[in-house]
């Protein structure tokens, strides 16, 4: 995992709400390789992407996205002032959860039901697009219980699968 930043303020936040729940679970760094955290800016070849591309709206809201072999997490605006650092480092780790099931469930099917099973969670596996973008319900409801690792109420099952013991 490695971390750029525009703003330092972020970084205490990061390790306190993020990687030391994870750390405290036994969950190790190297369970995230090729991962790279953008916090209030953007990868280069993003930065490339036209105005008038359609991607281009969708890399101004917090994203994870694949380029050359690597996965990035960005969050570009972290709205300072406005939001409470949680909530930004909660959309973080959210975006970190779609890295842990892009890497880890893939496309396979019968882990995506262990986890619909071990996480309490309907499966639903159907692309849809909501206010012009696609999204896949169960991608977003596995983020979101990544992400409780913020609250420190992640499912054991996330640390598991982290930890390779699935
Ligand atoms: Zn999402």
């Amino acid at each position: 995992m490695k971390i750029k930043w525009k703003d330092t303020d972020f970084i205490p936040p990061i390790i306190k709400h993020i990687i030391e729940p994870m750390l405290k679970q036994n969950i190790k760094l190297s369970a995230f390789p090729n991962l790279n955290l953008y916090v209030g800016l953007v990868p280069d070849f993003e930065a490339d992407i036209p105005k008038d591309s359609p991607w281009y709206p969708n890399l101004r809201r917090p994203h994870y996205t694949e380029h050359e072999g690597q996965h990035y997490c960005v969050v570009k605006d972290l709205w300072k002032n406005l939001l409470p650092v949680t909530s930004i480092m909660h959309t973080l780790a959210h975006e970190i959860g779609h890295y842990v099931h892009t890497v880890y469930l893939r496309e396979d099917l019968i882990a995506w039901e262990q986890w619909a099973k071990e996480a309490h969670k309907k499966l639903d596996l159907v692309p849809r697009f909501e206010m012009g973008y696609p999204k896949v319900q169960s991608f977003e409801d596995f983020a979101n219980g990544f992400a409780e690792v913020v609250n420190g109420r992640m499912n054991p099952y996330y640390a598991k699968l982290l930890r390779g013991k699935l």
